[in-house]
């Protein structure tokens, strides 16, 4: 199972996610809520797993 690394934007923590293919298409439309604040303001955090964001800059080595 992939292992997704979430930060919170409200208090700055860092979570992992562990979650199976069919529940990370479904955190595309609603993000997981921060185990610390309870706030919904996360983001994913680029991981290895991820290696490409399809933004067009990939001058961020
Ligand atoms: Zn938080």
């Amino acid at each position: 199972m992939p292992v997704y690394e979430y930060e919170c934007a409200a208090c700055g923590h860092r979570f992992e996610l562990v979650v199976g293919f069919a529940e990370h298409d479904r955190l595309h439309d609603q993000r997981p809520p921060c185990p610390e604040c309870s706030s919904h303001e996360t983001h994913q955090l680029i991981s290895s797993f991820h290696c490409k964001v399809a933004s067009g800059d990939a001058s961020d080595y």
